[in-house]
């Protein structure tokens, strides 16, 4: 990264050096070729003054240093040159600056000599005899100017690409440093610290992401324990019943069962298979939930019809129980599960008629405040005790387990209740009473957001 920041201090210090060049050279050609046009102009001034004064006499012993002077006739005939041999000079009354001189009295021109390094600059001159005087200078060009300057520009370019390098590394180091001594795993120790204002939005997205893995790993740790958990308790509650029927039917086997208690026996197998396969299937139920509801299949579908199913398949145990059940509500069409709308249902009601009294009712209402459907279960029951009314939606988490496995409980009823009001998005409140019964509250939303 170091680097990265060098390259481009040093790319834009180079940059701005020779575009800070470029543009002094330019204007620099400019002044300089304004001052030799002014100084050829008083230069002609002079010498037409001279010329105007003595004649020809002018220009004896005359020494006029680097500009050339020439005197023209009205016909265009050269009569005087400091330079070259008049008599093989050709005409010059096709010259700009003559042409413009002996119309108008004063000419000038600039002409790029055929190398183009060159630019000579002319000014002529009318004399009052009717005679032209014309000085000129050779101009350079900005080439010529850029070759005049080339060793002082070569050392300041040395020394500027030296110090740009030193001082763009020394920068580049002090711009990385604070960001190499960051701590990440507490980027929120340099919030509102002035080394690190502009990363500052950086390390606080940084931080969000820190605390979401973190996060996320404390819940994938918790859900890997809560899955080991499950396992074992499985395992436990599987071995039980089956350790019961193996046991019974060995008994059987070995005709250690008087004839007349072979019915009670065959019985008790049956009970414990019947435990086994309500095991296995909320077992099923609860895992199919685990996994989200990702293949559950949403649909239109009446609740009230789903709860009085519910409620009339529990009937005959409540009949059982001598528990009265009833449903009260009319159709209320949501978006929904059906399955787990069923489960939702029976499992409540079924836990109502289990843990009541002989004698005892069940209430199931079904109504809808516009936005949510509510469901409401009262029963007349035994009550959770309130150290327990926490815990009763734990996996195999039951209040009085002999009671439960009595009435074929399997612990996972009120677990696959709170799953599938959590796909539907939905809550459930419980209240309770020991003794005096228990009050479900189950809301969803009518429409799927
Ligand atoms: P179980 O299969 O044992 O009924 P649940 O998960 O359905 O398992 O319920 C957990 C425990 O909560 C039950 O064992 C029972 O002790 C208590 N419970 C649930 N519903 C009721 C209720 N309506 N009245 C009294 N106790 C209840």
């Amino acid at each position: 990264m170091s680097s990265k920041i060098l390259n481009a201090i040093w790319t834009v210090a180079v940059l701005v050096f020779w575009a800070s060049l470029i543009f002094i050279m330019g204007i620099s050609y400019n002044y300089f070729s304004n001052v030799q046009k002014e100084q050829l102009k008083s230069e002609t001034q002079l010498a037409y003054q001279g010329v105007s004064l003595s004649g020809a006499d002018f220009f004896t012993d005359l020494d006029a240093k680097n500009y050339r002077i020439t005197w023209i006739d009205a016909q265009g005939n050269v009569l005087y040159d400091n330079e070259a041999d008049r008599q093989e000079m050709e005409n010059h009354l096709e010259r700009e600056e003559v042409r413009e001189a002996l119309e108008s009295g004063y000419g000038e021109a600039a002409r790029y000599s055929s190398t183009l390094a060159e630019k000579q600059l002319y000014c002529a001159r009318r004399l009052p005899d009717g005679t032209v005087l014309r000085l000129s200078i050779v101009q350079a060009t900005v080439w010529t100017l850029i070759l005049g300057f080339a060793q002082p520009i070569c050392l300041v370019i040395v020394i500027a690409f030296v110090l740009s390098f030193v001082l763009a590394s020394r920068l580049a180091k002090k711009i990385v440093k604070p960001i190499n001594e960051i701590n990440l795993e507490h980027p929120e120790y340099y919030y509102g610290k002035e080394n690190y204002r502009e990363v500052e939005p950086l390390l606080r997205q940084i931080n969000a992401q820190r605390i979401q893995l973190k996060n996320d790993q404390e819940q994938i740790e918790k859900t890997a324990l809560i899955r080991q958990e499950f396992t074992a308790n499985v395992s436990h509650e599987l071995k039980t019943p089956l350790h019961a029927i193996s046991g019974y039917a060995e008994l059987l086997e070995n005709g250690m069962v008087a004839e007349g208690d072979i019915k009670p026996f065959a019985r008790k197998i049956r009970t414990e298979s019947s435990r086994l396969t309500k095991l296995v299937e909320d077992i099923i139920d609860l895992t199919k939930l685990d996994n989200g509801g990702a293949n559950d299949k949403w649909e239109s579908c009446d609740l009230f019809m789903i709860a009085q199913n519910a409620v009339d398949s529990l009937q005959t145990a409540a009949a059982d129980m001598d528990v009265e059940i009833s449903i009260e509500g009319k159709p209320l069409t949501i978006c929904g599960v059906p399955q787990h709308l069923y489960s939702i249902v029976y499992n409540l009601c079924d836990n109502a008629v289990k843990y009541n009294h002989h004698g005892g009712r069940v209430s199931v209402k079904v109504e809808s405040d516009g936005t949510f459907a509510v469901i409401k279960i009262d029963d007349t029951g035994i009550g959770i005790p309130e150290e327990s009314q926490e815990r009763v939606f734990e996996r195999f988490y039951r209040v009085d387990k002999s009671r439960s496995k009595e009435v074929g409980g399997t612990g996972l009823g009120l677990s696959i209740v709170k799953h599938a009001v959590l796909v539907h998005e939905g809550s459930i409140e419980m209240t309770s009473q020991v003794g005096e019964g228990t009050h479900f509250e189950v809301r969803i939303p009518i429409k799927r957001t």
